[in-house]
């Protein structure tokens, strides 16, 4: 095998997805919602594809079907607050994945240095391995002052922050790039103004580049604020920004992603892509096209869909938060995303650490859960980077982006637990 494989082999998705499927959980594991996409978008797609008299079953534009990165430029621009240019600004991949592989390949270098804030969504550490860079990470930790000692609100996931100094001090002349996700994937926090700022003016500062995965933007609770760091002074020129259908619309299976930043960093991106994968299904980015149509209409209305799915998820956050909560759980609330992760401490004497000490608690109590309980969940150390495991060990990321009869269904197991 190639040498850029070693130590990349191993994936927590495809692990446990298999054993939550063998042990016939109720599921709250891999991020996937189990309710459909818009039904008018679920018609355009099978129309693009049933259609006699249509070309949506041949290739189309490598770098975006048009409709698609016309639309996009059009929603995001003003988002930006750029002139966004389709065929120059935009870029279509096969889901947030497939725009994230490229742009890691795109513009990390051998020996280049990449900070990564944990917790992070996995993928970062292996595409910027596959590039031949070398991963430095930063954590995100609860704010101890923040802890309700007076019976107060408890910790919630904007409690969690970076220290400022600890990221500084872990720059030097190798460092290349900063990636942020927000809302974060799998602590649920949203990165405020103020924080997107000074990590701004740390990129300007050293002259970093910024990947921003922001695929959960639509999805902020409790009146929270969505901020794309590549709007602030000094950032469009150095961020790509990264987007999903999947999350946007509830159509995961779809994959389709796409890329927005300067020309002057996206047309490498744009390399990768024309010599990787080509371009993604024209059906799939024709239904998504339209859904963005329509919904470019529908902006800021009651009746558009990113207002609607955000406010369901809220009332299914609330309603995991509760059961938690009940069993005993520790969760912290979401502010974001899909997912909110809960303390699991209280288990520690029903269910015993394993004596292999290398193996980290939440990954053994996940599993045990599974096995025995049969509800799925995903250990929170799998965001972590190896020596950082243990220190996070003690709490499970659940999704709540699930029918109501899945949550009853998690419910109940857990109230006959407590
Ligand atoms: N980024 C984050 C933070 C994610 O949680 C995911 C997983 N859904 C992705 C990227 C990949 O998205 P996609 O399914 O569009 O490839
Ligand atoms: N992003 C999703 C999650 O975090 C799933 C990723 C995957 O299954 N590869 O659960």
């Amino acid at each position: 095998h190639a040498r850029r494989l070693e130590g990349v082999d191993e994936n927590i998705w495809v692990e446990l997805v298999s054993l939550a499927e063998q042990y016939k959980t109720v599921n709250l594991g891999q991020g996937f919602p189990n309710f459909s996409p818009p039904s008018y978008m679920r018609e355009a797609f099978s129309k693009a594809v049933t259609d006699e008299h249509t070309l949506l079953n041949q290739y189309t534009r490598a770098f975006g079907h048009p409709p698609l990165v016309k639309a996009l430029a059009q929603l995001f621009g003003p988002l930006f607050g750029q002139d966004l240019n389709p065929l120059t600004n935009v870029m279509v991949s096969v889901g947030a994945y497939g725009a994230l592989f490229s742009t890691f390949q795109a513009l990390v270098d051998e020996g280049d240095e990449v900070i990564i804030i944990e917790p992070f969504f996995d993928s970062y550490e292996p595409m910027t391995l596959m590039a031949g860079g070398r991963c430095v990470y930063v954590s995100l930790r609860p704010v101890s002052e923040q802890k309700p000692a007076d019976g107060g609100k408890p910790l919630d996931s904007g409690g969690w922050r970076l220290d400022l100094a600890e990221l500084e001090a872990k720059i030097n002349k190798n460092t290349k790039m900063l990636v942020l996700n927000t809302p974060n994937n799998p602590l649920g926090k949203v990165f405020n103004k103020e924080e997107l700022e000074e990590i701004a003016n740390i990129c300007v500062k050293y002259d970093l580049l910024c990947i921003s995965d922001e695929v959960y933007e639509w999805l902020v609770y409790d009146g929270n604020q969505h901020v794309r760091i590549a709007s602030l002074p000094g950032m469009w020129e150095r961020t790509i920004t990264i987007g999903s259908a999947g999350k946007t619309f509830s159509a995961t299976g779809w994959k389709v992603g796409w890329a927005f930043g300067p020309d002057c960093l996206l047309k490498h991106l744009r390399t990768v892509h024309q010599n990787s994968v080509y371009h993604c299904a024209t059906g799939a980015q024709e239904a998504v096209a339209q859904g963005f149509q329509t919904e470019l209409a529908r902006l800021g209305k009651p009746e558009c869909y990113f207002v609607q799915l955000r406010d369901e998820l809220q009332k299914k956050r609330d309603r995991l938060y509760r059961c938690l909560t009940e069993v005993g759980m520790k969760p912290v609330m979401s502010q974001g995303s899909y997912f909110m992760i809960a303390d699991i401490s209280v288990f520690k004497s029903e269910v015993p650490p394993p004596t292999d000490q290398n193996i980290p608690y939440d990954n053994y109590f996940a599993k045990w859960m599974m096995k025995h309980k049969q509800l799925a969940a995903i250990p929170m150390s799998a965001f972590y980077s190896g020596p950082h495991k243990k220190q996070f060990e003690n709490y499970l990321r659940f999704c709540f982006v699930k029918e109501d009869a899945t949550l009853e269904a998690a419910e109940k197991i857990l109230q006959k637990w407590s």
